[in-house]
C-alpha cells in the first residue's frame, strides 16, 4: 500500500514503514499544496506534523485513505469529523512527547522565576550585577496552576510535585474525586482560585472554539501579581498583545509562549524589549528523544491499521 509523509519523520521509523509498504517521505511536501493535492489521491494512508491541513482541497483528494497518523498531539490542523465521516481514523501520537513538553514548563518557569540567567556578557565584560540579581525567587513552595490535566498536565504535574511545589488544576472534564489528582497529590481547582492562587499558570488544553482568547486581558488582570505564565498549549489560546501589556505594567512576572496564534510568527513588535518574556518557536514537545517516541508509535499505529 501507498503511504504518504508530508513533514520531518525520523529514519528509522521511515525505514520500518518501507519495510512493508511503498513510501513516499518528503518533508517539503507540507510547503506544496499542489504537488501534494496531486500525490494524495494514490495515498493509503498519509502522515503529517502540525503544519499540513488535512481538511478542504486536500483532504477532498485523499480519496481512498485510511488513515491520518499525526507526529504531535493537537488536531487543530485536521478536521477530524470530517475524516471520521469518510471512515478515516486519525491517530495522534498520544503521550510520546508529553515529557519533552513537561520539562519545557519547569525549565521556563525556574528560569523566569529566578530571572538571573541572562548575565553572561555582563560578567564576562567584568560587570558584576550581583545585588541586581540577587532577588530571584525558588521553585520549591510555590503553587504551580494547571489549565488542563490531561496527560502533559499530569506529567507536568508530577514534575512540579518532585520538586516540592504545590499543584492545583482546574479541567472540567475530571471529577474532584477522579484519581489522578489524588495519586499526584493535586487540587481541583475553579478557574478563579486557580488564577488567583497561582504562582505559575500553565496552559495545557486544546485550542477549540471555546478556548480561543482563554487567557484574555480581564484573566490576566486575575492572576496573582508577579506570577509566570506559561504556553505550551496552542497559540490563540493567549491574547499575546495582552501579555505584552501584563509583561510591561509588572502584572505579569514573566512569560514563556512557544505557541502563537499565526506560526511562523511574523515580526512582532508588540514584543520588543518586553522584559522576562521567553519566546520558541513551537518546540516544546521537540527533542530527539520525544522524535524518536513520536515517530515509531505513530509508524506502529498505521502499520497496525493498515494490516
Ligand atoms: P489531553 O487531551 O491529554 O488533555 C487536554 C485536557 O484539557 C483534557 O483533560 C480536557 O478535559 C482539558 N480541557 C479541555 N477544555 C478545557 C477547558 N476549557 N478548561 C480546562 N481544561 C480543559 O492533551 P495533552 O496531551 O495533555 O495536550 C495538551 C495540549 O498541548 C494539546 O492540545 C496540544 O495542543 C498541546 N501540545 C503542544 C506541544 C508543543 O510542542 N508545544 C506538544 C504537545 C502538545
Amino acid at each position: 500500500m501507498k503511504i504518504l509523509i508530508t513533514e520531518f519523520m525520523d529514519a528509522p521509523a521511515v525505514d520500518q514503514l518501507r519495510a512493508a509498504h511503498d513510501v513516499t517521505y518528503d518533508p517539503q511536501l507540507v510547503d506544496d499544496l499542489p504537488r501534494l493535492v496531486r500525490e494524495a489521491p494514490q495515498c493509503d494512508a498519509i502522515i503529517v506534523r502540525n503544519r499540513t491541513r488535512v481538511r478542504g482541497d486536500l483532504l477532498a483528494a485523499l480519496t481512498r485513505c485510511k488513515v491520518v497518523g499525526r507526529l504531535g498531539v493537537g488536531l487543530d490542523n485536521i478536521d477530524v469529523q470530517a475524516c471520521e465521516t469518510r471512515g478515516i481514523r486519525v491517530i495522534p501520537a498520544t503521550g510520546a512527547n508529553a515529557h519533552s513538553v513537561a520539562e519545557y514548563v519547569i525549565a521556563t518557569a525556574m528560569l523566569l522565576l529566578r530571572g538571573a540567567y541572562a548575565s553572561t556578557a555582563d560578567v564576562a565584560a567584568g560587570r558584576w550585577p550581583r545585588s541586581a540579581l540577587s532577588q530571584g525567587r525558588e521553585l520549591a513552595g510555590k503553587t504551580l496552576g494547571l489549565i488542563g490535566f490531561g496527560s502533559i498536565g499530569q506529567l507536568t504535574a508530577r514534575l512540579a510535585r518532585a520538586l516540592g511545589m504545590q499543584v492545583m488544576a482546574f479541567d472540567p472534564a475530571m471529577a474532584d474525586n477522579a484519581p489522578p489528582f489524588a495519586e499526584l497529590g493535586v487540587s481541583p481547582a475553579q478557574l478563579d482560585h486557580l488564577l488567583a492562587g497561582a504562582d505559575v499558570v500553565s496552559l495545557h488544553i486544546p485550542l477549540i472554539e471555546s478556548t480561543r482568547n482563554f487567557i484574555d486581558k480581564r484573566r490576566l488582570a486575575a492572576m496573582k501579581p508577579g506570577a509566570i505564565l506559561v504556553n505550551t498549549a496552542r497559540g490563540g489560546i493567549v491574547d499575546e498583545h495582552a501579555v505584552a501589556t501584563a509583561l510591561r505594567t509588572g502584572q505579569l512576572g514573566g512569560a514563556a509562549l512557544d505557541v502563537f496564534a499565526e506560526e511562523p510568527l511574523a515580526l512582532a513588535p508588540h514584543f520588543e524589549g518586553c522584559p522576562n518574556l521567553i519566546l520558541t518557536p513551537h518546540i516544546g514537545g521537540l527533542t530527539i528523544e520525544s522524535n524518536e517516541r513520536v515517530s515509531s508509535l505513530v509508524a506502529s499505529k498505521v502499520l497496525e491499521a493498515l494490516a
